[in-house]
């Protein structure tokens, strides 16, 4: 089944503008720059971060640290005032040196299939001015995907990703990355609304964010310890509690942090490949020079945790004459031989001035035929809502430099590449 997020549907709604109420009505005033956030800090640095500001005795900290991480990522709350078993002078206290607010919501989408998409502000934090990053949900029969960013732009520049045409602006912080969960999770209603008492079991059934996806703007990789803490907090059994094998990291191949993502973080891993020699991905995912697909491919095959019920998803974008000959696909088998793996063929998704085409749909169909008929799952259309991430990455770097109506136009261009994914599904 494939959503998409059609814009030109009159049923999509733009449920936020700038300076409205946001969830529940509040106004959102966003993150106050010169209050340091607790959102995002491992359950011992809040310890010590609430002993360090000498508001709570340095024996009661790990006790306050567990009641207040039960308030933020249980119950959700984004406001010390709702922690009604914290003592009113501890609040105030709390209230005038942390913060645990949202950002500002620039601007929230929903199409008639329940696809969302938002456009957060978080505090310049060195970058000179705001910096704004897009989120989306693609709810699904059985699951609902958030993809998030770990960058504002991407220091790499993939020759087919609009992305990459932005400099980077600045790593998110741990606090950035999962607030972009927390944001979704308020929106869609997925913060339990009846007391839940610490040490309470809260079902995750029905859970409406099952799982997430780093696949927004930028390269996690090269951000590493922000987003291994926010993928760790975000699988903490005693808050978010997703499942390690609901997050996937998707990479261009910054190879020597491959190991360190199975070790440390244990969540699923996805390589953006896109061609099957070094010649081409040389070009195509410039990273490839520094870390050629020997090195990357070794990397996965040793990946930890790695089995047939853990695969490695390979990405391939399809571009018209480029990588997607018989020969492309006969390479690409010939590669991943041995490495329990998924391929997801993603139609490609042309920008304004992008040099490629998306391949015709027979030639994706005979790609894929291949790549089944020797074993390999290799779904055409993108897992639903590939093409928005994608999309959705290069429409916010335009996001701060175009007008609406080149945004709109650029929206329309995503269309048309989504609307090639759902064909494949027919
Ligand atoms: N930077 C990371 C995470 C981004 S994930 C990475 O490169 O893996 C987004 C996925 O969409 C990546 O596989 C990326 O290569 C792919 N992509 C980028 N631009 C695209 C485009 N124009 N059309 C289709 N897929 C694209
Ligand atoms: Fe950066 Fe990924 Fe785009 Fe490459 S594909 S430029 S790594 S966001």
């Amino acid at each position: 089944m494939t959503v998409s997020l059609d814009l030109t549907d009159k049923s999509v709604r733009e449920v936020l503008k700038e300076g409205t109420p946001g969830a529940g009505g509040a106004a959102l005033p966003g993150i106050d720059p010169a209050k340091k956030p607790l959102i995002g800090l491992t359950r011992t640095e809040l310890a010590e971060t609430l002993a360090q500001a000498g508001i709570v005795a340095e024996k009661q900290a790990r006790m306050r640290a567990s009641q207040i991480w039960h308030w933020l990522y249980i119950r959700g709350v984004s406001d010390f005032a709702a922690m009604s078993n914290v003592g009113k002078d501890l609040r105030a206290g709390l209230e005038e040196q942390f913060t645990i607010a949202r950002p500002e919501i620039v601007a929230e989408q929903i199409s008639s299939d329940g696809t969302r998409k938002w456009l957060m502000r978080f505090p310049p934090r060195g970058a000179g001015k705001p910096v704004e990053v897009e989120t989306v949900y693609i709810p699904e029969e059985g699951r609902g995907t958030l993809c998030i960013s770990s960058q504002v732009g991407c220091s790499l520049t993939c020759s087919f990703c609009h992305t990459g045409t932005q400099k980077l602006v600045r790593n998110l912080t741990a606090e950035e990355i999962l607030a972009q969960l927390l944001v979704a999770r308020d929106r869609l209603g997925d913060f339990p609304d009846a007391d839940t008492p610490q040490g309470a079991i809260v079902p995750l059934e029905g859970r409406k964010v099952s799982n997430i996806v780093m696949m927004g703007m930028g390269e996690p990789l090269y951000n590493f310890d922000h987003v291994k803490n926010a993928l760790l907090i975000a699988s903490d059994g005693d808050g978010l509690s997703l499942s390690k094998r609901r997050i996937t990291l998707s990479t261009s191949g910054v190879v020597p942090f491959i190991p360190r993502t199975g070790e440390e973080i244990g969540c699923m891993l996805a390589i953006s490949l896109h061609a099957v020699n070094d010649e081409l991905r040389d070009e195509l995912v410039p990273i490839n020079k520094r870390f050629p697909l020997k090195d990357l491919m070794q990397a996965c095959r040793e990946y930890p945790g790695l089995s047939n019920a853990r695969r490695i998803t390979f990405e391939y974008v399809m571009l018209k004459g480029v990588n997607d000959s018989l020969a492309d696909a006969k390479e690409l088998v010939r590669l991943l031989k041995g490495v329990p793996a998924k391929i997801n063929l993603i139609p490609f998704n042309p920008w304004p001035g992008s040099a490629y085409e998306c391949s015709d749909w027979d030639t994706i169909q005979t790609f894929a035929d291949f790549i089944n008929d020797n074993g390999y799952a290799s779904p055409i259309r993108t897992p639903r809502g590939r093409d928005i991430l994608a999309a959705c990455g290069q429409l916010k770097s335009e996001s701060e430099r175009l007008r609406k109506k080149d945004r709109d136009a650029l929206e329309n261009l995503s269309l048309q590449a989504m609307m090639i994914a759902g064909h494949g599904e027919d």
